[in-house]
């Protein structure tokens, strides 16, 4: 699985002659980078492989940048310094598996959704928690910023342990720091994975989906993204890009 997706990666890299290389822009001028920020302690969407930010965000949006004719070039930083980022002008556009808000929709503009999700509630094995219902009272491990963190103010009695990524609070999970971790459902997927003595509550905390931010009111900009994410969606690319990072259940 992790060959195929380096050798497909490699073949975008050969095939598209732009994007992959996230921190060159020598032969493209300040104009033709599209600037993406990120937190990439985001499995399956943005991660680290070496020193290059893979995932299914970078891979969106590197098809993204070149139907707009650009490079990509991705800055890591704090989930929740992201969408500042993009009203300050550093970045153009916020993409990190990003759930549309009402709060967020009042600083930045959202692209038409391209993946729907999950919040997920993540255990330890023994756990007394059996259903969303029994968080009450709990304490509840989220990444600061997040909508699992939003979600988990409105549980009753609950104490909020906020970390800054959303590993560190399967982490605490691990250590009995916490009760329980309240994340998106594939980079949930992926922590459990890697970590003996976990697993996912079968029920679902919310339902949500992903969108790509831009600065409030820069529609010329967002009507070119959701014109090439239409186009990656009609063309099967969209899926092609999302396969080859979640396996079929
Ligand atoms: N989907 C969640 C949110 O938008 C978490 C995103 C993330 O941690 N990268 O708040």
């Amino acid at each position: 699985m992790k060959k195929l997706v380096v050798i497909a990666l490699a073949a975008i890299c050969a095939l598209s002659l732009f994007g992959c290389d996230n921190s060159s822009k020598e032969e493209k001028t300040e104009g033709d980078t599209l600037v993406m920020a990120t937190n990439a302690e985001f499995p399956p969407y943005e991660y680290y492989e070496g020193s290059d930010i893979i995932g299914i965000d970078a891979d969106i949006m590197t098809e993204v940048a070149n139907e707009l004719g650009m490079t990509l070039k991705i800055e890591d930083m704090a989930f929740d310094s992201i969408i500042a980022a993009v009203k300050s002008g550093k970045a153009d556009v916020g993409v990190a598996g990003m759930t549309i808000t009402e709060d967020r929709q009042a600083s930045v503009d959202f692209s038409d959704p391209y993946t729907t999700a999950r919040q997920v509630v993540i255990l330890k094995d023994g756990s007394e928690i059996k259903t969303v219902d029994d968080l009450e009272g709990k304490t509840i491990g989220v990444q600061l910023g997040t909508t699992g963190d939003i979600y988990a103010g409105d549980v009753e009695g609950a104490t909020i342990e906020r970390y800054n990524k959303g590993y560190e609070a399967v982490q605490a999970l691990l250590q009995g720091k916490v009760d329980c971790v309240i994340i998106d459902n594939e980079p949930a997927k992926v922590f459990v994975s890697q970590n003996e003595g976990i697993y996912i509550l079968d029920e679902d905390f919310a339902l949500e989906e992903y969108a790509i931010a831009v600065d409030k009111g820069n529609t010329e900009l967002l009507t070119k993204i959701n014109d090439a994410l239409a186009k990656l969606k009609d063309s099967g690319k969209l899926q092609e890009i999302i396969d080859k990072y979640i396996s079929a259940e």
